[in-house]
């Protein structure tokens, strides 16, 4: 299967994807997290998208088009992929759509995760993450532990986003407004579309994803 997370900024899709990527083998494709792996590699186009990315724009369709063509092109895909972030504009979905048909591949569903935008700025502004591992803290729901080693894999190398601050959540949020959430509607009208509680726990949030799942299987 292949499928989109799509929802605000906050919204919990990079936990549910990397669940995903465990219990279904699913390969997850991050727009956010390549971009940010080019920033830190220091490569030109990395350079490029700084400012934008610290700011809380979107980068350009060209940049993150290119960035997802070269996974498909090299992945094998085996077990679907999860599309985590991308596409975020209705030029990013049209792109999507030809690159899966290129490959004789489908799109079986796309997931919109909703969660009210007073909750997203709590989650955001709490967030930090393993920088080894990827494992997700929140100062409030699931702080850091006391003893300072990452519970999923004993790293001590925690970190927190340039873009999770109040500034930049107001623009990534407006932008998601702006451009990215007329794709619930692209998507609800080419039949794609399943909607979830984001705000439930993790366990739950993952337990309506997988029916979802289940019910595109069927159809
Ligand atoms: P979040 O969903 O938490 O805002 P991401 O990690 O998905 O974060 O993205 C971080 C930033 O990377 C975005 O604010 C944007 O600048 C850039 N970005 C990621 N994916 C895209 C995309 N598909 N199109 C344009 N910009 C993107
Ligand atoms: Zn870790």
């Amino acid at each position: 299967m292949n499928i989109i997370l799509l929802g605000p900024p906050g919204a919990g899709k990079g936990t549910q994807a990397r669940k995903l990527v465990e219990e279904r083998n699913m390969v997850q494709l991050s727009t956010g997290d390549m971009l940010r792996a080019a920033r830190t590699s220091g490569t030109e186009m990395g350079k490029t998208v700084a400012a934008v990315m610290d700011r809380g724009d979107l980068v350009t369709d060209e940049i993150v088009i290119g960035l997802i063509r070269e996974q498909l092109e090299t992945d094998d895909g085996k077990g679907g992929y999860i599309f985590d972030g991308f596409p975020r504009t209705l030029a990013q979905a049209d792109a999507l759509g030809n690159l899966l048909v290129e490959m004789g591949e489908n799109l079986d569903c796309v997931i919109e995760m909703q969660v009210d935008d007073e909750a997203l700025v709590d989650r955001i502004t709490a967030r930090a993450t393993c920088g080894d591992c990827g494992e997700v803290y929140n100062d409030n729901t699931k702080p850091i532990p006391a003893d300072g080693k990452c519970t999923n894999c004993g790293g001590s190398n925690f970190q927190r986003r340039a873009d999770d601050n109040a500034d930049s959540l107001r623009t990534r949020l407006m932008a998601y407004y702006k451009q990215t959430s007329p794709l619930v509607g692209y998507y609800y009208a080419k039949g794609d579309l399943k909607s979830v509680d984001g705000l439930a726990s993790m366990e739950d949030v993952a337990a309506s994803i997988a029916s979802a799942l289940g019910q595109a299987e069927k159809s």
